[in-house]
């Protein structure tokens, strides 16, 4: 398996008790497979993203990424691990005003010490991927709520990750748009074999991913929750 989370506690100080947001959660995902994480809003899947990301560090519990067991790594073994091997897009694009389409992700590559002309054949094969090729010296503020969003997933996968972790990716987006961002994810997960995780509120994207598991009050089961209220 790329992503194996494996018996995850994480909790979180709350005045003078502890919040717990993943109890005991497991999870693998290999490489091609398409996960969607469902559930309310407050039920930890952001959490669960940002421990499978290495951004935090559960309290107890194994996380392994390509084949490295990080659970006790440090800091930069982290942050290498993160780089090489990892892609996550967040909710909100967080582009930066100044730069063009191009330069978003070749803000990636020079980060990563990346040859300027290898980035820039990557950079331009990755916004063709993403159907933006007429779009390279376009600034954020001249495109699309979905444009920016495909802008933000190319620029996740400029390092050429094999885990891509996905925060809400639709939630800026009216429907059609969402279906369209979540049918990119899927095409670029089976094409780059990528083990992708997609924490989603809309529902009517699950039919498009391989696998449903539904988050609530920190624990992880398999399939969809059908009622969709309280869903955020
Ligand atoms: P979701 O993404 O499903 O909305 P989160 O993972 O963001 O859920 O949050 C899960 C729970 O942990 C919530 O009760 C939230 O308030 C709490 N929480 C999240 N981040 C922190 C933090 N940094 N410090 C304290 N509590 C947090
Ligand atoms: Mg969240």
């Amino acid at each position: 398996m790329t992503l194996n989370l494996a018996d995850i506690v994480l909790t979180y100080p709350d005045g003078d008790r502890t919040l717990t947001a993943l109890n005991h959660v497991s999870l693998s995902v290999g490489p091609g497979e398409f996960a969607a994480v469902a559930g309310p809003s407050g039920s930890g899947k952001s959490s669960l993203l940002a421990v499978a990301a290495t951004l935090i560090t559960p309290d107890s519990g194994t996380v392994s990424i390509a084949g490295q067991d990080l659970s006790r790594a440090g800091q930069a073994r982290r942050t290498k691990v993160r780089r090489d091997h990892v892609g996550v897009v967040f909710q909100q694009a967080n582009l930066l005003p100044s730069l063009t389409a191009l330069d978003q992700l070749l803000v990636m590559a020079h980060l990563a010490g990346e040859s300027p002309r290898t980035a820039s054949m990557r950079a331009r094969e990755l916004l063709h991927s993403v159907d933006l090729a007429d779009k390279e010296h376009k600034h954020p503020h001249q495109l699309s709520g979905g444009e920016r969003q495909r802008v933000n997933i190319a620029r996740a996968l400029m390092n050429s990750p094999e885990v891509l972790l996905v925060d809400e990716p639709t939630s800026a987006l009216d429907h059609q748009r969402g279906e369209q961002i979540v049918s990119l994810l899927a095409d670029l997960t089976r094409r780059n074999g990528l083990a992708t995780v997609m924490v989603t509120h809309d529902l009517a994207t699950l039919a498009m991913v391989d696998t449903v598991l539904t988050m609530s009050d920190g624990s992880l089961s398999e399939g969809a929750v059908t009622q969709a209220a309280g869903f955020a």
